[in-house]
């Protein structure tokens, strides 16, 4: 497939629908000449003509250059389905649902952080529960578990977790109002009922850095950010309770597909017509997931606030919240097709909501520059924080990148790093790692992504978002 590729522009490839049977639009890939190198080498090009067969499928089955494979739909994917009736996909969507980025601004700089690296990240490892189905410090009643279900960020704010202008600064304010606790299972709610308000494994982390550099000067002050300024990242998302959702409406689009005439290329890509009962009962569960999520970082939030109070005592301690993106979910949107106004299921599956300025689900302080989107790169190299913009509404579903994107599995990650060596080279170069599991620190080693330098210049020379400032970590909590 990768020979098929045509070139449409330095960043923008397409494989047309006559490559393979079945393919309704077109399949395209964002990507330099150096980053499709390092793509393709799994299955995710074949999954991205899959996508492109879906019912309902629209413009373009998408990806951004931090493209891996996934389960049925590449990571680093859009699609985009006619509404009301075309298909919704759990596989579109990801297992962990309303996976996402906060960012949170300081008061403070890097020299008030002068050889404290290391104690900071274990102040943080303390506070912060983290691993693979670890419990939290917040035990939830049946009852308040559904009321963080139904409003999102709203409960948080009512229970003391959040400042009142957190709200402003989380993409869809926090609460996605369809969603339904009565769709979510029991045994998903017993996984998620003392799990609010900690990371989970692997791949989630806290970090705070710094930045580095700001490329755009009068975007960044509007977003509060300056050079060598303490930052702290936030990456999680709703944990076991999503992933059970998503693992319980898999097997029910498999068991339902049929009826409503729908076959696909591979089992991983059931889905169901969004309109049907098995579709609606799906997205207000994805909902009430996507709400546990919001507020999972939101209490990691007041966490992070408590434990950065203690922590640079007699200093302003305080932290701001910049923004919070979700990076797996599906939403309804309006966009523009063949020059009309189109409503759409809109699939973001490790891709990254990028509206431009003025649109009206981006919040009033940020109506100038677009929406903040914050592009995590690994422990040990650059992230970025960027601005969304118009050109992303024309061209890819108002969506970028969401990561550097992985060029090697887990496994194979497991294998090539000495975590000795690698924990040896990240503290000379003053970046501070505390884990839960060393294994899992292995399969997030810089190595194992690709370069995020590049995946970030792909989409800032795309127009799909624009560099705003790169960040730089130094104390780093793992899952
Ligand atoms: P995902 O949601 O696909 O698991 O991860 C999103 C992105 O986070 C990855 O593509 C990778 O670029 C980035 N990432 C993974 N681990 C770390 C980390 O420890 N620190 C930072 N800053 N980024 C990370
Ligand atoms: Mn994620
Ligand atoms: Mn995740």
């Amino acid at each position: 497939l990768k020979n098929q590729l045509i070139k449409k522009s330095d960043y923008l490839w397409e494989l047309p629908p006559h490559v393979k049977k079945g393919m309704k639009v077109p399949a395209q890939v964002y990507a330099s000449r150096k980053i499709l190198e390092e793509i393709g080498g799994d299955k995710s090009l074949e999954q991205l003509t899959n996508v492109a067969m879906l019912p309902g499928i629209t413009k373009a089955s998408i990806v951004m250059p931090d493209v891996h494979e996934g389960y049925g739909f590449p990571i680093g994917g859009i699609a985009a389905t006619s509404w009301p009736n075309g298909g919704i996909s759990p596989g579109g969507i990801g297992y962990d649902i309303n996976c996402g980025v906060r960012l949170l601004t300081s008061k403070l700089t890097k020299n008030d952080l002068k050889g404290r690296g290391e104690e900071l990240a274990k102040a943080l490892f303390s506070r912060i529960p983290s691993g693979v189905g670890k419990g939290g410090n917040i035990p939830l009643s049946e009852k308040e578990l559904d009321k963080v279900l139904t409003h999102g960020v709203q409960w948080a704010l009512k229970n003391g977790y959040a400042l009142e202008e957190d709200i402003d600064k989380i993409e869809s304010w926090g609460r996605l109002d369809n969603a339904d606790p009565g769709c979510v299972s029991e045994y998903a709610k017993n996984r998620g009922i003392d799990q609010l308000g900690t990371i989970g494994s692997g791949n989630h982390f806290v970090e705070v850095s710094y930045v580095d550099k700001v490329f755009d000067h009068e975007v960044a002050r509007i977003f509060g950010l300056k050079e060598g300024q303490l930052t702290v990242l936030i990456h999680t998302g709703s944990r076991g309770l999503g992933h059970q959702v998503a693992s319980d409406y898999m097997k029910v689009m498999i068991a339902s597909m049929g009826k409503y005439g729908i076959s696909v290329q591979d089992r991983e890509l059931a889905c169901v017509p969004f309109n049907s009962p098995e579709g609606q009962d799906y997205f207000r569960a994805m909902a009430a997931a996507a709400n546990y999520a919001w507020c999972n970082r939101q209490v990691i939030t007041w966490e992070i606030r408590n434990a950065w109070k203690d922590f640079f005592k007699g200093k302003d301690t305080r932290l701001d919240v910049l923004y919070d993106v979700a990076h797996n979910i599906a939403k309804v949107e309006d966009h523009i097709v063949d020059g009309k106004k189109k409503k759409l299921i809109v699939h973001r599956k490790g891709s990254t909501r990028s509206f431009g300025p003025g649109h009206p689900e981006v919040t009033d302080c940020y109506k100038d520059t677009g929406q903040p989107v914050i592009i995590p790169g690994s422990m040990g190299t650059a992230s970025y924080v960027m601005a969304g913009t118009e050109h992303a509404m024309e061209e890819s579903f108002g969506s970028t990148c969401h990561g550097a994107g992985r060029r090697m599995s887990c496994r194979a990650a497991q294998k090539a790093v000495n975590i000795h060596e690698l924990e040896k080279e990240l503290a000379e170069r003053n970046i501070f790692v505390r884990a839960g599991s060393r294994s899992g620190v292995s399969e997030e080693a810089p190595i194992a992504y690709k370069d995020i330098d590049e995946v970030i210049e792909v989409v800032h020379q795309a127009g799909i978002a624009k560099k705003v400032a790169r960040l730089r970590p130094l104390s780093v909590i793992k899952g």
